[in-house]
């Protein structure tokens, strides 16, 4: 039976300019089932990474509630927040996101650390991580002594040492050209065959196809299954069995 992991009911986000308010998630109700590899996708500036900012807890709803394995987000002290987003979130960013004065290794490590782990397992937890992504050869490097595709591997790796509860990834290969954006891809297909809760930002319909199900927004808001166009990328069997 499937069991809710996230749940979204109503989410607003307005984001007050000096002369414009700008509503950016505009009432989204959104379910994502534990074990779901889910794409968003949409045009530019529809608020698919509001949403996941909101999702990965790096920013609130301006109203609606938003349920992380049956607890209401709003409720959480600043603490509890943060501690939430440390063990419950991987997220994966366009630009990689990695220190630059970190080694690949001392990179990955850090969410570890910040959980309060000990050493001796913060080094085989680490080592299988970036084995995971074919990294562990690169752990003394430097970011910047990597290519942009090893990366986003290295910053793979630093969203799945926590074993986190869900995988949130904002185009994670926009920045990347289409040999190591694929490898990447099938990184995170890897994770999903394993059991990886996946929510991925993507405009390009090939990668959303990778995933067992398409959400598309447009203007803030998202639109009905029936209403998406004829290239969903929606596949698999899980896709036609879900209502929201
Ligand atoms: P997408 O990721 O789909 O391109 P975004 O979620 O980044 O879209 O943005 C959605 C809308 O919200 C856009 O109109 C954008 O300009 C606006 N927006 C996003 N972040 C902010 C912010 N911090 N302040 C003001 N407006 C913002
Ligand atoms: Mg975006």
């Amino acid at each position: 039976m499937s069991q809710p992991l996230i749940r979204l009911d109503g989410v607003r986000k307005i984001f007050a300019g000096e002369d414009v308010e700008t509503h950016a998630l505009d009432g989204i109700d959104l379910t994502i089932d534990f074990g779901e590899y889910v794409a968003i996708a949409g045009p530019s500036g529809c608020g698919k990474s509001t949403l996941l900012s909101i999702l990965g807890l790096l920013d609130t709803p301006s109203e609606g509630r938003y349920l992380l394995n049956n607890r209401p987000v709003e409720s959480l002290s600043a603490a509890e927040r943060a501690r939430t987003r440390n063990r419950e979130i991987g997220f994966i960013f366009q630009s990689f996101n990695l220190i630059g004065d970190l080694t690949v290794y001392e990179n990955v490590e850090l969410p570890l650390t910040y959980m309060g782990m000990s050493g001796a397992d913060r080094t085989s937890r680490v080592t299988r991580a970036l084995e995971r992504v074919g990294m562990a050869h690169r752990a003394r490097h430097l970011p910047g002594q990597l290519s942009g595709g090893q990366q986003q591997r290295v910053a793979v790796a630093r969203a799945v040492v926590t074993q986190p509860s869900i995988l949130l990834a904002d185009e994670p290969t926009g920045n990347l050209d289409s040999h190591n954006g694929e490898a990447v891809m099938q990184l995170l297909r890897d994770l999903h065959a394993d059991g990886a809760t996946i929510c991925m930002v993507t405009h390009d319909p090939r990668y959303a196809a990778h995933a067992t199900r398409s959400v598309h927004l447009f203007d803030g808001r998202v639109v009905p299954d029936d209403h998406a166009g004829t290239t969903t990328g929606v596949g698999g069997a899980a896709a036609g069995a879900r209502r929201d």
